[in-house]
């Protein structure tokens, strides 16, 4: 899960944006009538939010005063946001995430934006730019339509959540022919019960173990041969220091990055460095 700084742009703001331009008169009068509720929606999802209670919030509790759910959607995110006058947010919303990886899995590439809490369910927080985090497809599709039940099954909120300073992400191998690294969460004694019971959920609910493993052996067919020199031209330590230099250079730039989670997990293993590897 990668860190994303909080959007700029207020409920309101988006909100007012996206149905600014709404061309029919009657509905345009509605939803404009609708800004204060907005305005108020968005305090108690940012409020909760800061609580950790964003499993306490009613899904009843977020209408768009005069707007039916399935016409909010509609008008507001479609019509106003996506197609509309409010593609601007949507665009800088996209475009926030260094490299433009999701930030969900770290892994993926954007190309969504998904609605943390859903917009079915949450009509009035449809263009909230706290809500709408930049997403890959494979992360949105996992996420679906959930609804956190208990504050241990909250996803990690992105904008939110600063998990990124501590080391909590490791790897182990567990198969060397072919290969195989269990990738794990390993939450640090400094962390509250319910951080970590919510990066495990994090990790399970978006596959990141199988993922991850996934890429470490693409990572690993990359540097098969260079493995094979570097061990027939001088040993094991050779190749572990490759592969401890890979991960420190990585880490640095990614605490809890998966390539550098690969590099180190394979240097620390004795067997693999020796050969290890299917050759
Ligand atoms: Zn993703």
């Amino acid at each position: 899960m990668w860190p994303l700084e909080p959007p700029a742009v207020s409920a309101r703001h988006s909100f007012d944006t996206c149905v600014g331009n709404t061309r029919d008169r009657v509905r345009r009068e509605l939803l404009a009538a609708a800004g204060d509720s907005i305005e108020d929606a968005g305090m108690r999802f940012r409020d909760a939010a800061q609580k950790g209670a964003l499993h306490g919030l009613r899904t009843d509790a977020f209408p768009v005063p005069g707007i039916g759910a399935d016409d909010a959607v509609r008008w507001v995110y479609k019509n106003g946001m996506v197609e509309g006058k409010g593609r601007s947010i949507y665009d800088e919303l996209m475009r926030a995430p260094i490299h433009e990886r999701c930030p969900m899995c770290g892994h993926g590439t954007v190309t969504t934006l998904d609605h943390f809490l859903p917009k079915k369910l949450f009509p009035a927080l449809c263009v909230d730019p706290l809500n709408l985090v930049p997403a890959c497809a494979e992360c949105n599709h996992a996420k679906g339509e959930r609804v956190p039940s208990s504050a241990e099954t909250t996803l990690l909120h992105p904008y939110l959540d600063r998990i990124d300073q501590d080391r909590w992400l490791e790897a182990r191998v567990v198969e060397s022919s072919p290969l195989w690294l269990e990738f794990f969460v390993s939450p640090p004694n400094s962390w509250e019960q319910v951080l970590s019971e919510r990066t495990k959920h994090h990790f399970e609910r978006f596959r990141l173990a199988e993922r991850f493993a996934a890429q470490a052996n693409r990572t690993l067919a990359g540097i098969r041969r260079q493995l094979t020199s570097l061990l027939q031209a001088g040993g094991k330590e050779p190749v572990r220091a490759y592969l401890a230099d890979e991960a420190e250079t990585r880490l640095a730039d990614r605490l809890n990055g998966w390539e550098g989670v690969t590099y180190r997990a394979l240097a620390e293993d004795d067997t693999f460095c020796a050969g290890g590897w299917p050759q």
